[in-house]
């Protein structure tokens, strides 16, 4: 269902009422975690600026310790929505159980399935019975052709509005937290018919890095990016070290336009 060999002609996924896909490079950006209405505010008004037409925020978050700040739940759900009416930027959020997708659904305009869970086939299927469009991370660990397979899980439930995004992969490089692995792009797109977006930010999970990795994932391909950026890096609950601030998303906002226009 999500092979290119059935269906040459690349997807366009809207996303309310924004356009993902071929000739639509989009940006999303927010706060890796929504914390307060104030910080998701602020983010959102530094993302929508920069030209970031949808808005990245968590409301669960699967931390990889379990000490970690978890987000804000329910909570963090009706904050996304205040922002979204205040702001006008269509939402994407994580869910990360089959039993949540209904809730997320209710406040979301995109479902994101995040790397730790690209093979939770429960919560594949479930989003797939959702009626919204799924942003599926690639998993840390999983080669090309498992992530595909996890998007035909999808797929087969009825929902084809589907957007891959690699994050970057374990390799034994330690510089960075992953590897983004930019082959990935032109090759899932040779694939997939789907749209396939970059999301720098987890891949390096430093700053220093955003700005050019995007530029390589623009320059490879990629339909789209989604980014970090906080008001307050140095007291983020989530991620800091790799949220874009004001100077640097004036850059962004310069790079993805003059890319795009080039491409
Ligand atoms: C995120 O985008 O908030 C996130 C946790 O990303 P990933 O699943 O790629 O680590």
């Amino acid at each position: 269902l999500v092979s290119r060999e059935n269906h040459p002609e690349r997807s366009v996924v809207e996303v309310g009422g924004v356009p993902i896909g071929p000739d639509h490079l989009v940006l999303i950006a927010g706060p890796c975690a929504v914390e307060t209405p104030e910080q998701t505010l602020a983010a959102a008004l530094m993302a929508k600026s920069a030209g970031a037409r949808l808005l990245r925020g968590g409301a669960f978050k699967p931390r990889t310790s379990p000490y970690a700040f978890q987000g804000l739940g329910e909570a963090g759900l009706r904050i996304l929505a205040d922002v979204r009416a205040e702001t006008g930027m269509p939402v994407v959020t994580e869910v990360i159980d089959p039993e949540s997708v209904e809730l997320v659904a209710s406040y979301a305009d995109m479902l994101q399935v995040g790397t730790r869970n690209m093979q939770n086939f429960a919560l594949l299927q479930a989003v797939g019975a959702a009626r919204k469009p799924v942003l599926l991370k690639r998993g840390m660990s999983a080669t090309i052709e498992e992530w595909l397979m996890a998007a035909e899980y999808i797929a087969q439930r009825g929902n084809l509005d589907i957007v891959l995004c690699e994050r970057g992969i374990r390799t034994f490089e330690r510089a960075v937290r992953n590897t983004l692995d930019i082959s990935a792009v032109p090759i899932a797109q040779r694939l997939s018919h789907l749209p396939v977006i970059v999301d720098p930010s987890h891949s390096g999970g430093r700053r220093d890095l955003v700005l050019p990795l995007s530029r390589a994932a623009i320059a490879a391909g990629a339909d789209g990016l989604i980014i970090d950026v906080h008001p307050e890096p140095g007291i983020a609950l989530c991620d800091g070290d790799q949220a874009l601030v004001d100077a640097d998303l004036e850059e962004l906002g310069v790079v993805t336009r003059d890319l795009a226009a080039l491409m």
